[in-house]
């Protein structure tokens, strides 16, 4: 689709960032082009209401700067999940595995709470074990996970497959 073409035509590949090897894809070009945002805005913003989530949880940083926007578009609350050790309130902390040691993410406890539907919103799923940790943070905190939303799958990564079972059925939309 036009959307799609104009969102692809605004993502940058990095070679050997940041490390050898690795090719990163660059949103900061489709930050910087209102068109490009809005339209990456609206359609993140459609998941939100096709899933009939309640709130919008972001993941730290690139999923800041996307779900914001999108929760104000949508009509629903904001929930950042930030690197441990940033957030002042009394948090719940989800550990896990990088393929070289480990991470660990949190969110406010009071944030989130039964009867809330969550959307996860980044920018890039690679891996999937971001998003598989605040799938556990979300379920902990009990309330329910709608789906996950970003605007690129990094597809030879296979993090559908790993973040499926922990779906449950939910939706995993890549724009
Ligand atoms: P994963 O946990 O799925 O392996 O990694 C996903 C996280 O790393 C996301 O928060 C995402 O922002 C970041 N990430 C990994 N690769 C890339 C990339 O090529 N470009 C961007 N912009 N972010 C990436």
């Amino acid at each position: 689709t036009d959307v799609k073409e104009l969102l692809l035509s605004r993502i940058r590949d990095v070679a050997d960032y940041p490390e050898p090897g690795v090719m990163f894809k660059d949103i900061t070009p489709l930050l910087a082009d209102p068109a490009a945002f809005t339209a990456l805005t609206d359609a993140l913003a459609e998941v939100v209401e096709r899933t009939g989530a309640t709130k919008v949880v972001g993941l730290e940083a690139r999923g800041f700067i996307l779900g914001a926007p999108v929760a104000i578009r949508a009509g629903v609350g904001f929930i950042p999940v930030r690197k441990a050790g940033k957030l002042p309130g009394a948090t719940l902390s989800q550990a896990y595995d990088l393929e070289y040691g480990s991470a660990e993410i949190e969110v406010h406890a009071e944030d989130l709470n039964a009867g809330d539907r969550v959307l996860i919103v980044d920018d890039v799923l690679a891996t999937g074990g971001t998003a598989e940790a605040a799938i556990q943070l979300i379920r902990r905190a009990g309330a329910e996970v709608a789906g996950i939303a970003v605007l690129m799958e990094l597809g030879f990564l296979a993090g559908r497959a790993r973040l499926e079972p922990a779906l449950g059925g939910a939706p995993l939309e890549a724009l």
